[in-house]
């Protein structure tokens, strides 16, 4: 079937509004490791996605699956090893008393539930979160988005807070007092207005905010006033964990913090609907004990056993150190794109996550969100897949399986400067 009969169809089944990337939308049939192929057996280098943590069609984490599937799959109210050996291994990933976990199938599943964890554990139901993130896409998580906010009222929106997303480039924050500061002035509203304040959630990393540049432990501040107020500070590893950022295997470690309840999911079974958290016993002990909870698929034996290959496959191959070459080497390439080319005004990376941010003026800071999304094009016409993101859309944002190499940097290196070269006037 030719892609413009797949639009068609695809059209008139699912509904307005279903997004795709790109004004020419990708149609792919097969992935291996970074590599994807269209349907006119056009390859392309991928550098934009995550799920695939460990490479496409991983041959371990493949053969995990289908070797369960032969065997067994079923929900998990019956015992199977699977479930507490991964359990098991999950939570010796993680230090500081957070030793429980709970599965589910999607990260905004995961998110829900730590935050009737944090109405459990305070009896109050107020979330703070930031102004340019996501969290998911339940009624009550969407609500922490402000791109999701509906024209209509759900009504759940009275119970979430936002703050000023961080920004390294324009917010003059190098420790995170201010931010911190902004924290506990939405603290104040919340407990002023009756609700009371439930949980800060946030990712540690700010990676759907534009991953501004901070040092370790810019988030103590903020955990400091969380729970002062006596409050939980959630984090939404589901982008930031697995290792990603080079240095730790959870970003909450990289900013030093602890804390009550971690999220997870997309990496973590490698494309297979695997999600869930991790918590202290204690938080897991009054959820269970306040709310009766079950996930059909959550936690099944096919499921552990794709996130197991996943985790074997990060220590085996040492991916970890692998992402903080990479970034390093990326951080180096971009430095020196950014010396030959007057749009780049800033440049950040952690570990395996990183971009470019592109402004009109460097003194006004004016963001160049319209060339961003020709760099983007460009970049897909000539077989490279990344994005954008951030508050003005102007970033970057490149984030590869956890397998990127050199020498698919050094390809991606090549044409980003290929088409910035393009796109800007030359002297
Ligand atoms: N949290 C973050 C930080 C995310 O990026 C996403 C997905 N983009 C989610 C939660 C939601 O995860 P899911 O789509 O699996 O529900």
């Amino acid at each position: 079937m030719n892609t413009p009969e797949l639009m068609d169809r695809r059209r008139a089944l699912l509904g307005p509004n279903v997004s795709t990337f790109y004004q020419r939308p990708v149609h792919i049939v097969k992935g291996e490791d970074v590599w994807l192929w269209d349907a006119d057996g056009r390859r392309y280098l991928d550098c934009y996605n995550n799920v695939p943590h460990v490479g496409h069609c991983n041959p371990r984490v493949v053969e995990a699956i289908c070797a369960q599937t032969r065997q067994l799959n079923v929900h998990s109210r019956y015992l199977h090893e699977n479930l507490v050996n991964y359990a098991e291994k999950l939570t010796a990933t993680f230090g500081d008393g957070l030793s429980n976990a709970l599965l589910t199938c999607t990260g905004s599943e995961a998110n829900d539930i730590a935050l009737r964890m944090a109405e459990a554990m305070t009896g109050k139901r107020g979330v703070i979160a930031t102004d340019a993130t996501y969290h998911g896409n339940t009624s009550l998580v969407s609500q922490l988005s402000t791109a999701n906010t509906p024209t209509y009222g759900y009504g759940l929106d009275q119970y979430v807070r936002h703050v000023e997303a961080p920004d390294s480039l324009r917010i003059d924050d190098p420790q995170g007092f201010r931010f911190a500061a902004k924290v506990q002035e939405q603290i104040d509203a919340l407990e002023h207005s009756g609700i009371g304040f439930a949980a800060l959630i946030v990712c540690p990393l700010f990676l759907n905010e534009g991953f501004p540049s901070q040092p370790s432990g810019w988030l103590r501040p903020t955990e400091k006033v969380v729970r002062e107020a006596g409050g939980l500070l959630i984090c939404d590893e589901v982008q930031s964990g697995f290792a990603r950022s080079g240095s730790h295997f959870w970003a909450h470690q990289k900013q030093g913090v602890t804390p009550d309840v971690v999220t997870m999911g997309k990496p973590m079974g490698n494309g297979y609907p695997v999600a869930g958290l991790v918590t202290r016993p204690e938080v897991m002990e009054r959820f269970r004990g306040s709310y009766r909870y079950f996930n059909t698929f959550g936690g099944n034996p096919v499921a552990c056993a794709a996130a197991m290959a996943v985790l074997e496959e990060i220590e085996h191959r040492n991916l970890k150190a692998n992402a903080a070459k990479i970034g390093s080497l990326a951080m180096e390439a971009m430095t020196g794109l950014s010396k030959k080319y007057g749009v780049i005004g800033d440049v950040r990376q952690s570990g395996m996550v990183f971009g470019i941010e592109f402004l009109k003026d460097k003194n006004t800071l004016e963001p160049a969100s319209g060339f961003a999304d020709q760099v983007v094009e460009a970049m897909r016409e000539r077989g490279v897949l990344l994005s954008k993101l951030g508050r003005h859309k102007n970033t970057l944002k490149i984030r590869p399986p956890m397998t990127f190499s050199e020498e698919h940097l050094g390809l991606l290196v090549q044409t980003l400067d290929d088409v910035l070269s393009a796109l800007t006037p030359q002297a």
